[in-house]
């Protein structure tokens, strides 16, 4: 089978803040991507030791990027940050897919770098009325495709809002949230154990997971943080001005929105 994963970088074990490792400039920049294509690699461990014939590609979803090709099993195939363009590489031909190293939306109290896209900006976003962060997003991009999300891994609070969104999902929770700059993790090694074992029992449930869907028209409503951010969202939607922070984007096709 084929299989899509999501990573992101904020949901590693060992990361625990946004500017000791998250950024072009934070010092442990490097090491967070070691970690997390270590971790990328013990999901596809997992998954192949359950079907030996997997074709697994991985999207990265962190801003900056965070992957190094390299360090990458010979089973992954990699489509690396930059513009893809609005699919992200999904598409219908996925049978499931994985969500690696996510971190809950924004506003969720005491999670672990906690963010809907933008780190700064965004206080809190919809999808159909809906309070979701990227993952619901992205689950949702995906459901419409017909692909459901079966596997997350991150802090405490990223897996919980995975749960609530989709339930039944398997879960690997690799640190536990103290508050927004800092949690209790895992070892690398520790928590790549955890990776690939339930990344394996997730292969063996995939029947189980319907993909997350909504219905269209969708909108995406966002309120920012500042006054000043309302202009400048990049979008293919019509745009409605709420108020001077919150706007509501509507389109037909989930692929339109800034995801
Ligand atoms: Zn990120």
């Amino acid at each position: 089978m084929k299989y899509y994963i999501l990573t992101d970088l904020e949901g590693a074990a060992g990361v625990t803040d946004f500017a000791g490792w998250c950024m072009h400039d934070s010092p442990r920049y490097d090491l967070a991507r070691q970690l997390l294509s270590e971790e990328l690699n013990a999901c596809a461990r997992g998954i192949c030791s359950a079907d030996a014939q997997a074709e697994i590609v991985a999207w990265d979803g962190h801003g900056g990027g965070g992957l190094e090709v390299q360090a990458l099993d010979a089973s992954v195939q990699l489509i690396p940050r930059g513009p893809v363009g609005p699919t992200l590489g999904m598409d219908q031909g996925f049978d499931a897919a994985f969500f690696l190293a996510q971190h809950a939306r924004a506003g969720t109290p005491r999670a672990n770098m906690s963010h809907s896209y933008s780190y700064e900006n965004h206080d809190a976003m919809w999808l159909n009325g809906v309070e979701v962060g990227e993952m619901g997003f992205r689950a949702a991009a995906l459901g419409a495709l017909g692909v459901p999300v079966i596997w997350v891994s991150g802090d405490d609070c990223a897996c919980a809002e995975a749960g609530e969104l989709i339930p039944g999902i398997t879960t690997a929770v690799v640190k536990k949230a103290i508050d927004r700059e800092v949690a209790q993790t895992m070892s690398p090694a520790g928590a790549q154990r955890l990776i690939e074992r339930t990344a394996a029992q997730a292969v063996g449930k995939i029947g189980n997971i319907v993909p997350l869907r909504f219905d269209p028209p969708y909108s995406m409503r966002i309120r920012f943080t500042r006054d000043d951010l309302v202009d400048t969202i990049p979008t293919r939607g019509r745009v409605e001005v709420e108020d001077s922070r919150t706007v509501t984007i509507h389109a037909d096709n989930l692929f339109d929105f800034p995801l």
